[in-house]
Order: C-alpha cells, then sequence, then structure tokens
C-alpha cells in the first residue's frame, strides 16, 4: 500500500495547491480548471459544501476498479452541475493538490473506502472539514490521512508549521498511532511485531450501554469484567463479518500485499463473501461498458473465496441467495454478536442485539487476518419507544422521523444508536431492523435493539440451531444509570405519521438527503413514475407483507397499478421470496402487476430495474437513501413499504390506509 508516515510538523508543500469544495460549483471548476486559488480567510464555512456523500465521491461506477490508483482517476465523478461532471477525468490528481476543503458532515452515506481512497491516490494528504462521518473518517485515519478544521488551514495557509501532535490530539491514543505510523496495516505490523505497547485501560466499574456490554465482553488483553466508556481505544475479537464483491477485491489484493500471496485466514468459518450488489449492474446502460470490470470484481471474489475457505454466497445460475445483511441476520449473526462487514449498513444486524458495523476494506482485511480489531468505543444515545404504531405507519416513518429531528441536528453523530422500551415490543425483528438499518443515514456508529422474547422466538426459528438457553446467556441490555452522552429521547409510536423524506433541490443547494422530512399530509399532490419496494432496508419478510397488504386491498378493490408507473418489488433474500410463494404474495403481485425481482441490490445502488432514467422522473422508494443520482438522476422520495405500494396504484404519494381503494 505504501507508506503515508506523516512528519513530525505538518506544512504546506511548495507549489502544491489547496482545493476549496464550494457551494458555488462554478467556483470549483476555476480552481479545477483555470489555476483559482483561494484562502480560507476569504471564504466562510457556511460557504462551502456540506453532506459531501461518498457516492459523489465515487459513484458506484467507480468502485467498479479496485486499483486505488484508477479509482483516483475518477475522484468526485459523481459532482455534476447541469448534468455535467465538476471534475473530469484526472482533474484532482491534475490539480496538483494537497488539501481538500468541505463544509459540515464529509464523507456521509455508504461505508465505502474508495472514497477516501480517490482523494489520497491523487495526491490529497490532509483532508479539513468542519466534521465528518464516522465511517469516512475512520477509513481516513486507516489510509493515514490527517484530518483538520477551517482553523487549522487558516493557519497552514498563512505559512505555519504545525506539530502532528495538533492533528493527533483529538483521538484515543491508539488512533494517534495508527496516524503517527502512517495507517492501520503499518500500526498492525508494529504492533504484531512487539515495537509497540497498548496502555491498559483505567475506566472503573460503570453502568454500560448495550454497545459498551458487547465491547467489554469481547476485549483483548484486559482481565474479565472490564468495563470500558466512550472514547476507550481497545482491541476487540468480532464474531464474524461478510463482504461483497464489490469491496472482497480489494481486501484480497491488499492482504496479498501485506501478507504475501499464501497469507492465511485464522478463522474463514465466522466469514462470508456474497455476490448481491452488481447481479443486475448490466441494466443500467450507465454500467454496461464497465461489466469487464465487474466481472474481474467476481473473479477476485471467488479467488478469495477459494483461497480462503470463508462462507460462501455466490450467485446460482444468476441468482443471489440474497442481499449480504438481511442473508447474515437470517443466517448467522447471534444475540450479543460483534460483526464487522465491509458496507454501511451492517449495521442493521442490531436488530438482532447485536454490535454491527461496516468498515473499510483496509480495516476488514486486518481484522479477518486477525480476529480482532481496534475499537474505539462509542458514545450511545438512547430512543426509549413507547405507546404503538397506528395502522398506515411503519417503522420506516419512525425513522424518518428521527433522521429529520436528531439526525439533522447531528445528535446521532457517531453513536450508537439504542433501542429500547416497553414500545419496542409492539415492532417486529424485521421492523426493528429497518431501524437499525437506518443508522446509517442517521450519521450513526450503529443501531442496536434491546432483546425481548420477540427476538427469542424470531431467533429460533431463523436458526433453529441454536441453542435457547446459549442465545438467553449472550443477550445483553443498559444498566441501569447507564449514561447517554446523546440524551435519552422517548418516542411515542402513537404520535409517528407517514413521511418521506424529499428530494431537496440540488441545483439551489438543497442536497436530496435522507434527513429532508416532510409529512405526506403536507406535501401537496406528487406524481409518481416509478415506485420501487426492495432493499436490504424494504426487502425483508414483513415488508413483503406491507406490499401484499395493500396489493391484495387493490386486487380487491378491481384495481391494477396504474398507468405510467413502474412499480417493483425485489425480494431482500431467497427465504424472502419462498414465503411470498408460500404466501401467495407472489402469484398476487404478478396479477396486480406489479415488477418482481430476484433477491439482491439493485435499484437502491443505481445497478438494477427500477432506477430512473431522465432528471424529470420521480420515484418513491422504501430504500434507505436518496442522494442525488444514486438511484437514477430523477428524483427520488424515500417512504415506507406501505406508502410505495399505495402510491403505485393511486399514482401520487399516497398514505396508506386500509379504506384507501374503497
Ligand atoms: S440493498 Fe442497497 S443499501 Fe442495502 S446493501 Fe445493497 S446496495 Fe447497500
Amino acid at each position: 500500500m505504501g507508506s503515508n508516515k506523516p512528519a513530525e510538523h505538518i506544512a504546506l508543500t511548495p507549489g502544491k495547491r489547496v482545493l476549496f469544495l464550494t457551494k458555488d460549483l462554478d467556483l470549483i471548476k476555476q480552481q479545477l480548471y483555470d489555476g483559482l486559488n483561494l484562502r480560507m480567510e476569504d471564504l466562510t464555512v457556511e460557504d462551502l459544501l456540506d453532506d459531501i456523500n461518498t457516492d459523489v465521491m465515487t459513484p458506484a461506477w467507480v468502485c467498479f476498479d479496485h486499483d486505488p490508483a484508477e479509482i483516483a482517476k475518477n475522484a468526485y465523478a459523481g459532482l455534476m452541475h447541469n448534468g455535467l461532471r465538476v471534475f473530469r477525468e484526472n482533474a484532482l490528481k491534475d490539480g496538483n493538490f494537497e488539501v481538500i476543503v468541505s463544509g459540515q458532515r464529509k464523507g456521509t452515506g455508504s461505508s465505502r473506502e474508495t472514497a477516501a481512497q480517490c482523494e489520497r491516490w491523487a495526491g490529497i494528504s490532509i483532508v479539513i472539514a468542519a466534521s465528518f462521518a464516522p465511517i469516512h473518517e475512520r477509513n481516513n485515519i486507516n489510509l493515514g490521512q490527517l484530518m483538520g478544521d477551517h482553523a487549522v488551514l487558516k493557519r497552514l495557509q498563512n505559512g505555519e508549521s504545525i506539530p502532528l501532535a495538533e492533528f493527533t490530539e483529538q483521538y484515543d491514543p491508539v488512533t494517534q498511532l495508527i496516524v503517527e505510523y502512517g495507517g492501520l496495516f503499518p500500526f498492525a505490523k508494529a504492533l504484531k511485531s512487539g515495537q509497540l505497547d497498548l496502555a491498559p485501560l483505567s475506566t472503573t466499574q460503570r453502568p454500560m450501554t448495550m454497545a459498551e456490554h458487547i465491547i467489554s465482553r469481547n476485549l483483548v488483553g484486559q482481565p474479565e469484567g472490564q468495563c470500558v466508556k466512550p472514547g476507550d481505544p481497545v482491541i476487540a475479537e468480532v464474531q464474524g463479518g461478510y463482504s461483497h464483491e464489490f469491496t472482497t477485491a480489494q481486501v484480497h489484493t491488499f492482504l496479498q500485499e501485506e501478507y504475501g500471496e499464501q497469507y492465511t485466514l485464522p478463522n474463514p468459518g465466522k466469514f462470508a463473501v456474497f455476490e448481491d450488489h452488481l447481479l443486475y449492474a448490466q441494466h443500467n446502460p450507465k454500467f454496461v461498458p464497465f461489466m469487464h470490470k465487474v466481472q474481474t470484481l467476481r473473479d477476485l471474489q471467488v479467488a478469495f473465496q477459494h483461497h480462503t475457505g470463508v462462507r460462501d454466497y455466490s450467485a446460482v445460475d444468476g441468482v443471489s441467495p440474497g442481499i449480504c445483511h438481511q442473508v447474515a441476520r437470517e443466517e448467522f449473526i447471534e444475540i450479543g454478536d460483534f460483526i464487522q462487514a465491509t458496507d454501511s449498513h451492517t449495521c442493521m444486524g442490531g436488530a438482532s442485539n447485536a454490535l454491527t458495523w461496516g468498515v473499510g476494506a483496509t480495516e476488514y482485511a486486518n481484522l479477518v487476518s486477525a480476529g480482532f480489531t481496534f475499537v474505539k468505543v462509542p458514545e450511545s444515545i438512547r430512543f426509549e419507544l413507547v405507546g404503538e404504531l397506528h395502522h398506515g405507519c411503519t417503522a420506516k416513518d419512525v425513522i424518518l422521523a428521527i433522521l429529520a429531528d436528531h439526525a439533522r441536528k447531528e445528535l446521532t453523530l457517531n453513536r450508537s444508536m439504542e433501542f429500547g422500551g416497553p414500545g419496542l415490543a409492539s415492532l417486529s425483528v424485521d421492523e426493528r431492523a429497518t431501524l437499525c438499518n437506518m443508522a446509517t443515514e442517521c450519521s450513526g456508529r450503529t443501531g442496536i435493539c434491546e432483546a425481548d422474547e420477540v427476538l427469542m422466538d424470531w431467533m429460533l426459528k431463523a436458526q433453529p440451531h441454536l441453542s435457547e438457553e446459549e442465545q438467553r446467556a449472550r443477550m445483553v441490555a443498559p444498566d441501569e444509570g447507564a449514561h447517554y452522552d446523546g440524551g435519552l429521547h422517548v418516542i411515542d409510536l402513537s404520535s409517528i405519521v407517514p413521511m418521506v423524506a424529499h428530494p431537496g433541490d440540488p441545483d439551489q443547494g438543497i442536497p436530496s438527503d435522507p434527513t429532508n422530512g416532510a409529512n405526506i399530509a403536507d406535501i401537496g399532490e406528487v406524481a409518481v413514475d416509478i415506485a420501487y419496494g426492495g432493499s436490504c432496508t424494504a426487502g425483508k419478510e414483513d415488508d413483503i407483507a406491507y406490499y401484499a397488504e395493500v396489493c391484495q386491498a387493490a386486487k380487491d378493490a378491481g384495481l391494477r397499478v396504474k398507468d405510467g408507473v413502474d412499480f417493483y418489488i425485489q425480494y431482500g433474500s431467497g427465504q424472502v421470496k419462498a414465503l411470498a410463494q408460500r404466501m401467495g404474495w407472489h402469484d398476487l403481485f404478478l396479477e396486480v402487476g406489479v415488477k418482481l425481482i430476484d433477491p439482491g441490490c439493485g435499484a437502491c445502488i443505481g445497478a438494477g430495474p427500477g432506477v430512473s432514467i431522465t432528471s424529470e422522473q420521480v420515484t418513491v422508494s422504501a430504500i434507505n437513501r436518496n442522494f442525488q443520482g444514486r438511484s437514477g438522476p430523477g428524483k427520488l422520495y424515500l417512504a415506507s413499504p406501505l406508502t410505495v405500494a399505495a402510491s403505485a396504484f393511486t399514482g401520487h404519494i399516497s398514505m396508506w390506509n386500509p379504506r384507501l381503494f374503497a
């Protein structure tokens, strides 16, 4: 991977430049192509782009390359202006920049490490922002990138040489060492070779949250019963993990580079590969030119699986066993597990009272080869659920409300979102998975739900080989008096109303974003062209049951999907599809005009039936994110499965109630 070890004092390199990612996209072009050089003193933080998401930095098609040097050629290929790329091919690299500057929440969205790689391999070594999305920040650290705020940049531009310690002082001691060594691999090698020792934990006995409990029980090199607190840097065992065809090639390549062609994994049975993300890539005309690269990714995943012996969830005859997060819940995530995987929605496993989160390829390569990983104990925020949802509302409406309120205020940023309280029992485990899944859109570290009899029943049905006694013994609950840095927030489920997240107006600087919450009652009549029900968020058994409820009512009323609307349902796994067939829902969907798609990721990653084709098209979708361009160029409203299905029959965004078609 090459050394990125920083100097002891950091100064701007003479002749190198600073790139400001401004809301005024013309200013970015002038810096890229006309030699304009800006200074932080002449700008405000408000002038800079907020919420730059990783899809913008490296859209899906850019990730078809696994070599970071190739990825860097198309850095920021997803930032568009009037339908054209702001960053032409090689623009970032050819600009001779070493610093890149943006506003709030840099690197939201998917966990793809390619976003951090595209900057590093284009010559950027210092990343400036007011705040960073947690996984993106971690990816930068693992690559040895320095991060700072706008005050630091002003000093650098004024010619100051700043001690490295000022860039690392906000980190825990382990993270400081990772940055000082130039990234995770050089750090891990130094640790393994005995060149450095980690300080013992000094945290005394204290009440702990669920996330803290699971980390505590997995501590390596600490006494039994050692407590942890937020910010503690620890080494923790992981019980399992997985990667998919978008990420495995890098994992394999990095392990070969670091440990040689004959590297081995100590515990392959606990890890898995999935072929789910790119099964339908050829349906997107934009991806067709890249299908040879997609095949390379598939081939390298097969090579990795054969080489290591990890669990194999490859497609068979072109059909995937399912979306990694859904199948992992169904088949191997157990209560109390600590799971890490190379995808931001790994946190969906939190519905099983497990601690699960996404990591980049570098971190995953390290943990899959070592069996343990480096963790900074996250802060927590508690959502105490009370009451029950009204019919017509779902967990998706709950999380859209949390996104619009708590996430928008950054209360969830980098925190473990803990869901519990008496109202939790009224939500099925699949509904809990929706809450945990979209912790990612909340820029949370993860989501985790309390365990109860509803979960126990689900686990024993899903994984009948499990011992009930063992699973009960592994349940975690927060201690009385556990501390929540994000606070304790009571959510009265009976106050939740059907919601959407609207697509904003990106040309006016209002990005399409999952935090753009609006009550459906307030948005007027919004005609739709596409209704999409599927993805890890909304392709589960209970989601399919929601679609079936609406389709049955439509059939009873003599309706078919509205003319001019395409309604797609994509199953989340083979198991979900089998249920739909057993229940007669599969035939019902076909009867009312739904277009059914086999399991896998698809429209939600812009790679499958259901993506918009023109910027005028409007989609109502049950997926988890509406970042500009992710699911085609059109406008995308996020909504619940019930709303998506109801809208498909009315032709405009509609709240569901059983009398809607009467
Ligand atoms: S369904 Fe979409 S959000 Fe979920 S894992 Fe696949 S690509 Fe990611």
